[in-house]
């Protein structure tokens, strides 16, 4: 660091230097950072000392908060022991076998190999690879259509970019988004008729759904992506019955199922998985997040054996199976994740989030008098809330009234950092919050939204 660079805060450095994700660039010259230096716990701390409960556990993904000592010592030991290698022509290490058979065994459906890779759009970007390689391998090269839903999230990427069903991601990127079948969200609040029960609603999109793949033709459809609680999307949990319904139409054209368990993988929902707690038989798995609970980059995909057997024959017919990522099953983060799992186990993490889930959930319903709230809904250590100008006729404010983004701006000066999509903020503590805190946590926003009215 130069003198020049000693003089200046983080926050006057970060404005000059840093191109930031999903920030309002202009505005950020204005604004600048929140710069946060630690954390403990449930919370973190900016450079000013002052303490903010993470309610969206940075990213969904620090499941185990901050200052877990045992993860810092899983990076170092393996720092020191093999830094880097990578399982490219036949080479392996001890943590990335030892993360493969330990996420075999947890697999709520029998699957056959693990891919490890560097992030969630990494794994869903295989994920679709994977489809299209296979559909080569069964001399089927058009059914390599992929259905994904409105308001789903799968990544960044140029593929998974036009999976996710956010404008955001879109505009203005000229995407490959008319590639995809766009199935629609399975939001009951916003997109079910008057008084269409649940049951009745999932049965109508499952319908729906059939009807898109009929008109597609089945011999061109090969996969259907679904996060089992929608993140980004708005924490949207499926219907009564939906999966389940969806699974039939799928099964009947032979169509496979991807779940992104990015978010909700490892206990979120309650089970460890999400296709546990709604009933899906996904054919491939995608985990990122709280696998290293955020301590190390790493994602996986999980194949069954309908997926690995035909992609390891194509692989022998070519010579090689040509994909890979230098950092995928990186050592170190193989062995945080290995060591993040271990910990899941010996502290019982589902009955810690069962325990305390009714705490945030029954919490969060309080809220539903609240004049500005049209829907609370959640599962497990996730939740939302949504935003309503209109209670009786669920109408949205105005979106240049920015209402997600004031409330949330209010949460964090009463110490709480959380996110909003559009009108609707999101809540997914680390699961290691008690009662306690939860209940701290959402009298803080209370107030924010007070505030905001
Ligand atoms: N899938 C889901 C459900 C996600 O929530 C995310 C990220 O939030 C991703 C995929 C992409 O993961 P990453 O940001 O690690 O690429």
């Amino acid at each position: 660091m130069d003198s020049r660079a000693r003089n200046r805060t983080t926050a006057e450095r970060d404005v000059d230097s840093v191109l930031h994700p999903y920030t309002n660039l202009i505005r950020h010259q204005e604004v600048g950072p929140l710069v946060i230096t630690h954390g403990k716990g449930v919370k973190v701390f900016d450079e000013a000392g002052r303490d903010y409960f993470e309610g969206l556990a940075g990213l969904w993904c620090t499941s185990l908060g901050w200052g877990e000592e045992r993860l810092v010592e899983a990076a170092a030991a393996q720092m020191r022991k093999l830094p880097f290698y990578h399982l490219f022509s036949h080479k392996t290490h001890d943590p990335a076998v030892e993360l493969c058979e330990r996420l075999l065994a947890m697999a709520p459906v029998p699957m056959s190999k693990v891919f490890l890779a560097g992030s969630g759009s990494e794994a869903n970007d295989t994920a679709l690879k994977l489809i299209r390689y296979r559909a080569h391998a069964l001399g089927q090269p058009n059914k390599i259509k992929v259905i994904a839903r409105d308001k789903a999230y799968h990544g960044v990427t140029v593929a998974t970019a036009a999976l996710t069903g956010l404008p955001n991601n879109h505009r203005s990127f000229g995407l490959p988004v008319d590639e995809v079948i766009r199935a629609a969200c399975p939001h009951h609040y916003r997109f079910a008729r008057p008084d269409e029960s649940e049951e009745a609603y999932s049965s109508r999109l499952a319908t729906e759904l059939e009807a898109q793949i009929l008109k597609e033709g089945p011999d061109t459809v090969a996969a259907f992506f679904a996060e089992p609680v929608m993140g980004a999307g708005g924490v949207i949990v499926p219907p009564a019955g939906y999966f389940p319904k969806i699974q039939a139409v799928l099964d009947k054209y032979d169509v496979l199922l991807v779940a992104d368990e990015v978010i909700c993988g490892f206990g979120r929902t309650g089970k460890m998985f999400g296709t546990e707690t709604f009933g899906i038989r996904p054919d491939m798995m995608t985990l990122a997040k709280g696998l290293s609970s955020g301590y190390a980059p790493i994602s996986a995909l999980m194949v069954n054996q309908r997926v690995y057997g035909p992609v390891a024959e194509e692989s022998g017919r070519i010579g090689v199976f040509g994909h890979g990522y230098t950092y995928g099953g990186h050592p170190v983060s193989a062995a945080v994740a290995v060591e993040t799992l271990k910990i899941y186990a010996e502290r019982d993490i589902l009955a810690q989030v069962n325990a305390v889930a009714p705490v945030l959930q029954d919490g969060l319903a309080a809220f539903r008098g609240h004049p500005l709230v049209g829907e609370t809904r959640g599962v497990g250590l996730i939740g939302a809330v949504e935003l309503v100008a209109d209670k009786a006729s669920k109408a949205p404010f105005d979106a240049a009234l920015g209402i997600g983004a004031r409330v949330v701006a209010k949460a964090q000066a009463h110490g709480v950092i959380l996110r909003a999509m559009g009108d609707t903020v999101a809540f997914a503590p680390p699961l290691i919050i008690s009662a306690e805190e939860i209940r701290d946590l959402l009298r803080r926003f209370g107030q924010a939204l007070d505030e905001a009215h």
